[in-house]
């Protein structure tokens, strides 16, 4: 089978572009949005990324801020603010995982600036109007078309030196977006459809890039997998799953896509009681009869976390985090009880298969 080398996808307002190398583009891609003056964003891990975007853009580089950390503090964004206003930036270029798009999503909202992204997780931010924002310690989350990127460039190189276990997990986290997407009472034929699209990625991708994390066509198309999953987050709401989630990493802090990993086969187990036959695709893609089961086996044949006590949480927390994660009512297919989700919470800390 011959496949194009690149292809460009102008779907409502983003731009969407996939390639091995296509973050050599940036400086036309940054004139092609009018601005002359970028300001690069990273991680602290990912500094040497944005030196490289820094270099190819030259003259266009309006300064790097390199400090994005997990579950966009607003102490960061602040410090960005001020770097932002200072070296006169017109427009943002994130290069990295969910945080650094977070990080210019959180700098959009306050400045309306242009946002080209070049994400090096599956996290899918960047096809989401979604801003998750934490401050005294809780999580919360705002949707804004100002945050949705205006340009994604998809490079599978850059994805290749995600370490496996993050491959793994990030993948897993992708596949949350798109599990949850299937019972969405606000669900259409072409979310289901776009939501089954990114599973499929995930499911074939993830074993082959267990094998070889470096074929940069299993990263492709799993980069392909990502923008689906990000794009079905952002046309449909979601419940359990990521709440339980969003509770975890805003008020314990704990790492975003080993938490979705742990938490996935639970919730969806959950909500199987009420919704097995929305969640029939997944037992399609992985076999068995329960989609949480299959979630979990699958997980597990990969060599993700699957217990909430290895990422440092204590089992004196998870109290708290019922309440926390229960206390405002969400939509969701299967009724959410205190309880009931501290009991979920106990075998997802403990680490074993989820009771059906
Ligand atoms: P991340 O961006 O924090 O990255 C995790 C770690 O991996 C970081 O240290 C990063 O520097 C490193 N890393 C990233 N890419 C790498 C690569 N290619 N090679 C080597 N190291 C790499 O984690 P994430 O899981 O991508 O994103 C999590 C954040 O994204 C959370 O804050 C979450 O809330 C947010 N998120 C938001 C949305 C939304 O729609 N608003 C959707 C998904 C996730």
């Amino acid at each position: 089978m011959t496949r194009a080398v690149e292809q460009v996808q102008d779907a409502a307002a983003v731009r969407v572009r996939f390639a091995p190398g296509i973050r050599s583009t940036i400086a036309a891609e940054v004139a092609r949005l009018g601005a002359t003056r970028a300001l690069i964003l990273s991680t602290p891990g990912q500094s040497a990324m944005a030196a490289e975007i820094a270099a190819a853009l030259g003259a266009a580089t309006a300064g790097v801020f390199s400090k994005a950390a997990m579950h966009t503090p607003v102490a960061v964004t602040d410090e960005a603010l001020d770097y932002l206003h200072a070296c006169a930036a017109d427009c943002l270029v994130a290069i990295g995982g969910g945080s650094t798009t977070g990080l210019g999503k959180a700098l959009a909202c306050r400045t309306d600036l242009p946002q080209i992204v070049i994400p090096t997780t599956y996290a899918g931010s960047e096809a989401t109007p979604i801003l998750g924002q934490t401050e005294d310690g809780v999580k919360t989350t705002l949707r804004d078309p100002k945050v949705l990127p205006e340009v994604i460039l998809y490079d599978p190189e850059l994805v290749a030196t995600l370490p496996i276990a993050l491959t793994v997990t990030s993948g897993l986290n992708a596949m949350a977006h798109a599990a949850e997407a299937l019972y969405a009472s606000n669900r259409t034929a072409a979310s289901d459809e776009l939501a089954v699209q990114g599973l499929a990625a995930f499911v074939t991708g993830l074993p082959q890039l267990l094998r070889d994390p470096a074929d940069l066509r299993a990263r492709e198309d799993t980069l392909r997998g990502a923008w689906a999953c990000g794009t079905v987050l952002g046309q449909v709401e979601m419940g359990l799953h990521h709440k339980l989630c969003h509770t975890l990493g805003g008020s314990f802090d704990l790492p975003h896509a080993e938490t979705h990993a742990i938490i996935l086969p639970h919730a969806i187990t959950y909500n199987s009681r009420s919704a097995a036959r929305l969640l029939a695709p997944i037992c399609d893609l992985l076999g068995g009869s329960n989609a949480g089961l299959a979630l979990y086996t699958f997980a597990r044949s990969l060599g993700a976390p699957l217990a909430l006590r290895d990422l440092g949480l204590e089992e004196s927390d998870l109290d708290r985090a019922a309440l926390l994660a229960t206390a405002r009512p969400y939509p969701n297919p299967h009724p959410v009880t205190a309880p009931d989700i501290r009991a979920l919470l106990q075998m997802a800390w403990a680490g074993g298969a989820p009771v059906v």
